[in-house]
């Protein structure tokens, strides 16, 4: 796939290449598979390849950087300071699409948003948004209970695999005990109990 809309100052090349150097070798894989998956459902839902590819490769850009990296971004942007009570799994979605619109030059908001709300969701989410949320989900490495039907159930229904995935994420941090993100929870209840 080659890009010819200006949302991006690279070309996939360039962006991929960027991104090997950017993680460990087992997430770089998974982010090429999240970019698969992504293109799959955007063909399916009408959405532009060229956004999902791009939305799908940069989603977990920041994921491996060091904490001390989204601290300093959550002060600088002056984002909502109840972030400093989470981690990076939530700051490497959230803060991290801060650190891909300034360090790879994507300033398109429908990617920005889609990088943003990949862990949490949001009430309202873009078709773009919910793809790379849920092939992020259901690419073909993953291997967890219940995989197969969310693969089934999303390509059947992205909403319905949107309401599947954020219900079973919302359990699975329930039952282990783990902290809630404000947004996590208003995206169960925008999304569950409509579609479930
Ligand atoms: P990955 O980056 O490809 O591994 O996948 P995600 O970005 O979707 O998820 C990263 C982690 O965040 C997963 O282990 C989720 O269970 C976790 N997560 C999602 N929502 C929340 C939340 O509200 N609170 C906490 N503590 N973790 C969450
Ligand atoms: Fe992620
Ligand atoms: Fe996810
Ligand atoms: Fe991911």
């Amino acid at each position: 796939l080659e890009y010819h809309q200006q949302l991006l100052p690279l070309s996939r090349a360039e962006l991929v290449d960027k991104l090997r150097h950017a993680m460990k070798k087992k997430r770089f894989d998974h982010v090429l598979r999240v970019e698969e998956t992504a293109i799959e459902l955007a063909k399916e839902n009408g959405v532009d390849l060229e956004l999902a590819s791009i939305a799908a490769l940069c989603h977990d850009y920041a994921k491996q950087r060091p904490d001390q990296d989204f601290i300093a971004t959550i002060k600088e942007k002056h984002l909502d300071p109840v972030l400093l009570n989470y981690g990076n799994a939530i700051w490497h979605g959230v803060v991290g699409a801060e650190l891909v619109a300034d360090e790879l030059g994507c300033h398109d908001q429908r990617i920005l948003d889609a990088v943003r709300q990949h862990t949490v969701g949001a009430p309202y989410m873009t078709k773009l948004a919910q793809i790379v949320y849920m092939a992020d989900y259901i690419e073909p490495g993953r291997d967890f209970e219940g995989v197969e039907l969310a693969r089934q159930v999303t390509h059947q229904s992205l909403a319905k695999g949107v309401a599947l995935q954020t219900k079973q994420t919302l359990m699975y941090l329930v039952s282990t005990g783990k902290p809630v993100y404000p947004t996590t929870l208003a995206t169960y209840n925008a999304w569950v109990p409509s579609n479930g």
